[in-house]
């Protein structure tokens, strides 16, 4: 039989966290990414994250950065010239 000497990683890692909803300090998981307190985070699950709503728009808009900053400059050129002309 081993000793049990180290029984120290049973402990969990908690650090204060003040809820992004309602403001309140909880505890959380050191690890944890959980922004929401208990209460607030079944709540929040229900609803549509404004942020994370479109994963794939945010994608999309990565690639077609640089054409779209193209089709901008021209667009407005154009309307310019087109207004001053
Ligand atoms: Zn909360």
């Amino acid at each position: 039989m081993k000793s049990s000497s180290e029984i120290v990683q049973d402990e969990v890692q908690l650090e204060l966290k003040y809820c992004e909803r309602c403001g309140g300090l909880w505890l959380r998981r050191a690890e944890s990414a959980e922004v929401y307190c208990s209460r607030c985070t079944p709540e929040m699950a229900e609803l549509p994250d404004p942020v994370g709503l479109r994963p794939r728009k945010k994608k999309r808009s990565e690639m077609q950065g640089v054409s779209e900053l193209h089709a901008a400059m021209q667009e407005s050129a154009g309307l310019s010239a087109g207004g001053l002309a």
